[in-house]
């Protein structure tokens, strides 16, 4: 069998960002050594277009499933590194399609090396050549069973057969910081995920409203966190606000059915002040139109008029169906499911206005002095640090 004691990264796109392209590298290259801290032996080098990490002994299926969520990698493969001579590149190909078991097989190689005196197209019919003189395999281009990967460098030539496909998006972190609302349910992780593949750094606020929302409700916002701080750079900051005095407060002057708008318009009002104080040059959510009462275009605009910082909402046109295919793909899914109430269930109005507006909240929210509660929340804000779980077994 194949010794792929080498994994080979691309990361495609980002070489076509220009000047970028130095911190895009830079901030990949460190993301990829966070994702893999715990594998010590791993030696990394860097070229040009290309990552290569030796394993060493490291466990290939653990590394693999690592790198699988490290955003801006397009795609990677487990390797052999060859000397780059034709005749120890063809030999190794022959025992590699010997030893696949496999029927079919087609050559795909790419040149990196312009001095490489074969050219793709000739290296390829070669090599095809002496699997087909020396070995029972045929020719599939269409539909092979067996691709070899043959990646010519100078000095350096790489064998694989297998490309796996990477995150893609941006590394975490490129492109600045966000605060996101995290909730307890499906939707909110997911968008934490969206924002990230995009080269964000996630921080999170979440409002609990004690004794209503229990302490198993908190530790799942936490859990969720957790698990979403591996694609953050192994880890990820909450800020925990206390939203219970506001949230009485609200019922008292609105009632049903504008309760759910107000209590929407001091969580952007709280953020927007955390996010201030933080760094955060936007909010996201996990919203997504039409879903609740609280998500109409009507609304979205009554709860947006009392902030000026942007809004980004991942998942504004995303079907329920996909982003609960999302969620399972995260890994999310079944923690968000668990039936801890959180504070927007319990009291959740039977009839919340789908037509709200700014005018009407306003006047409601006249009644009381949030600006009071909204400091006293912020000053008793709790802000956590959470890192990835230890899994044992990762498959
Ligand atoms: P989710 O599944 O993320 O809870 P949802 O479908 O339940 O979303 P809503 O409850 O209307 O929708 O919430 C819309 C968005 O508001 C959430 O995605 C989240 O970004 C934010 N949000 C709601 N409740 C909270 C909370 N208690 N703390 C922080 N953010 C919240
Ligand atoms: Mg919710």
């Amino acid at each position: 069998m194949a010794e792929y004691d080498t994994v080979l990264i691309r990361y495609g796109e980002l070489t076509t960002k220009g000047k970028n392209r130095k911190d895009f590298i830079r901030k990949l290259d460190r993301n990829i050594r966070a994702m893999l801290k715990e594998y010590e032996q791993l030696e990394y080098r860097r070229t040009y277009d290309r990552f290569y990490i030796r394993l060493n002994g490291a466990d290939p299926e653990g590394v693999k499933h690592k790198l699988e969520k490290v955003f801006g990698i397009s795609s990677f493969s487990f390797t052999e590194r060859v000397d780059s001579d034709i005749d120890v590149i063809t030999n190794r190909c022959l025992e590699l399609a010997k030893a696949s078991g496999m029927h079919t097989f087609k050559m795909i190689t790419r040149r990196h090396d312009k001095t490489f005196p074969m050219k793709s197209d000739a290296i390829n019919r070669h090599v095809a050549g002496a699997i087909l003189e020396h070995s029972d395999l045929k020719v599939d281009v269409h539909n092979p069973e067996l691709e070899l990967r043959v990646e010519v460098h100078a000095g350096d030539t790489y064998l694989m057969s297998e490309k796996i496909p990477g995150a893609g998006g941006y590394p975490s972190g490129i492109n600045g910081k966000v605060l996101l609302l995290l909730s307890g349910g499906i939707d909110s992780p997911v968008a934490a995920y969206e924002l990230m593949k995009r080269g964000l750094d996630v921080e999170a606020v979440h409002f609990a409203s004690p004794p209503y929302t229990s302490e198993n409700a908190k530790q799942k916002v936490l859990d969720l966190a957790s698990m979403m701080s591996e694609y953050n750079q192994g880890r990820m900051r909450v800020h925990m606000v206390n939203f219970t005095d506001l949230q009485l407060a609200i019922y008292k002057a609105a009632g049903d059915p504008y309760a759910v708008t107000l209590m929407r318009r001091m969580m952007v009002r709280l953020a927007q002040q955390i996010a201030k104080d933080n760094g955060c040059l936007a909010l996201g959510t996990g919203e997504s139109l039409g879903q609740v009462a609280s998500q109409t275009l009507e609304s979205i605009a009554c709860i947006n008029a009392v902030i000026s910082i942007p809004v980004l909402r991942p998942l504004i046109c995303m079907d329920k169906v996909e982003i609960i295919d999302l969620a399972r793909k995260i890994g999310t899914y079944e923690t968000s499911i668990l039936p801890y109430e959180d504070c927007c269930t319990i009291f959740d109005p039977k009839n919340p206005v789908t037509r709200p507006t700014d005018a009407k909240a306003a006047s409601f929210e006249s009644r009381f002095d949030y600006d009071t509660m909204i400091q006293e929340a912020l000053q008793n804000a709790e802000t956590v640090v959470v890192h990835p779980p230890v899994v044992e077994d990762y498959l």
